[in-house]
């Protein structure tokens, strides 16, 4: 079965191969005026889905985050940050408007991938007792008075029906997570319980999802922050709405008259999209088939694997990598977005790097110069098409705030971007720049700036945990 059924000459296979390329080329083409109504349709749903429950494929979910840090924070405060392959504790010390973070210390664990799919009750303990050890590891100065309890701000970067600050229940899981029993569960309560199991005294103060805590952070250090961008394993976004524009919202009217919405921006779909043939497969053979279509065209999770799936019919088609079709080319997601990027960057004569990463990692050896070229021109389609799209949906959340426009000469917009796919992947990075730049036109462009967050998320969510704090008051008077 691996070999390929008609032999071709070489001068045939490569000509096959160049049409299959080409063709591929056609369908990504992500034209400006494309992009304009993808960024249309982006701004149609948002009003569809901030109208009612379930209006659009885009959620809008409310956050409950009605105020944004302003500095004065201050106290001792934990964040949690779950959403990736990899999960993070944060402790940040925090000493008001003076002093600023005064500390911030964290530590990474990489989640086990059977726990991504295994049982509830093991996902949750597995992360209490890493919170377990953190604090339990931690020095003297920062032990709480007696009779105070440690308060935690939780990243949970999935999309969740909030019910409060601090409470929220999961809609469904993304990004390679499938445990069916969570879905419809408190996610905060799963979390609480499993701390207690712990026997840790910690409560949970704010249940945030990653862009609304970037938001946070970002605003922390900056005003005129209005929007965040996750550009990660997956991708999403999060920004400032006015509460009136929120028909669905039936609770009071917040006092600053705002209210951060979690779009969800993942889940949107239009006829506009440019989808090809292996998204189709890639989409039906996921774990959420039909869902986070434009997640599956933008982020880290997929970009790798749509170009394995492109490779492999170049080898299965045009005998792109000899007689044979490489086994490991038919392991799904064995080429890894980083591979891809290291690939696209490679800048030497020869393309060495490209070479390397074939061989290391799909044991493909003696590729030709035309070859690693066709496959960087495969990387760059992918990439630009993602980075493009990127673009157009910040596009269309400017569109919607009024901020595509300059209204006057002092205003300012800042767009708190993170995740990896943005920090590492630097022609990704650039390519969305520069194509928002274009989409905004000189002047507007001059007013908006695109900042990276680094690791926002997590001081975020500690930022808000400050702000309601059940010691609030207590500790102002
Ligand atoms: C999730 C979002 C999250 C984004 C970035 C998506 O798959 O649905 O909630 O913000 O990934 O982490
Ligand atoms: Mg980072």
């Amino acid at each position: 079965a691996l070999i390929v059924k008609h032999r071709m000459k070489k001068s045939g296979r490569w000509a096959r191969a160049e049409a299959i390329v080409n063709d591929f080329e056609e369908k990504c083409a992500t034209p400006i005026g494309k992009l304009r109504q993808v960024a249309d349709a982006m701004m149609v749903e948002m009003h569809a889905g901030l109208a009612s429950e379930g209006g659009s494929k885009l959620k809008m979910l409310i956050s409950y985050v009605d105020s944004l840090p302003k500095g004065d924070e201050k106290g001792l405060f934990y964040a949690l940050d779950l959403g990736g392959t990899n999960f993070r504790v944060i402790r940040v010390q925090l000493g008001g408007k003076e002093r600023g973070v005064i500390n911030q210390e964290a530590e990474e664990v990489s989640i086990p991938p059977h726990l991504m799919v295994g049982s509830s009750f093991e996902l949750f303990d597995f992360i209490a007792s890493e919170v377990a050890r953190f604090v339990t590891s931690e020095s003297e100065e920062y032990q709480l008075p007696a009779g105070r309890q440690r308060e935690l701000g939780f990243t949970f970067s999935f999309p969740v029906r909030q019910t409060s600050l601090a409470s929220g229940t999961l809609i469904k899981w993304t990004k390679g997570f499938s445990i069916e029993e969570t879905v419809g569960e408190d996610v905060v309560s799963e979390l609480t319980k499993a701390i207690e199991r712990q026997g840790l005294d910690l409560r949970v103060a704010a249940l945030v999802n990653d862009t609304v805590g970037t938001l946070a952070g970002g605003r922390y250090y900056d005003n005129d922050v209005v929007a965040a961008v996750i550009l990660g394993t997956g991708t999403n976004a999060a920004y400032v709405e006015r509460a009136h524009a929120i028909p669905k919202w039936h609770g009071l009217l917040p006092k600053s008259g705002e209210m951060v919405i979690n779009m969800e921006w993942g889940n949107f779909r239009s006829s506009h999209l440019p989808l090809t043939e292996y998204d189709l497969s890639l989409d039906t053979e996921s774990l959420n088939p039909g869902e986070q279509i434009f997640e599956k065209l933008i982020s880290g999770m997929y970009l790798g694997e749509i170009l394995r799936r492109v490779l492999l019919s170049l080898a299965e088609e045009a005998s792109f990598f000899g007689d044979t079709v490489p086994p490991k080319l038919m392991v799904p997601f064995i080429l890894r977005t980083p591979h891809m990027s290291s690939m696209h960057l490679d800048t030497s004569s020869d393309l060495r790097v490209v070479a390397s990463k074939l061989k290391d990692i799909l044991g493909i050896s003696n590729t030709s110069f035309k070859t690693r070229k066709m496959i960087v021109k495969l990387c760059e389609i992918i990439a630009k098409r993602g980075a493009r799209l990127s673009a157009a949906g910040i596009f269309g959340i400017l569109k919607k705030q009024g901020r595509d426009v300059l209204a006057t000469e002092k205003q300012r917009t800042v767009v708190a971007l993170d995740g990896g796919l943005f920090e590492h992947y630097t022609t990704f990075r650039k390519i969305l720049e520069s194509t928002l730049a274009e989409m905004l036109g000189e002047e507007a462009a001059s007013s908006v700036i695109i900042k990276h967050a680094n690791d926002g998320s997590g001081i975020g969510a500690a930022l808000i945990a400050a702000a309601h704090s059940q010691y609030l008051e207590l500790d102002s008077s």
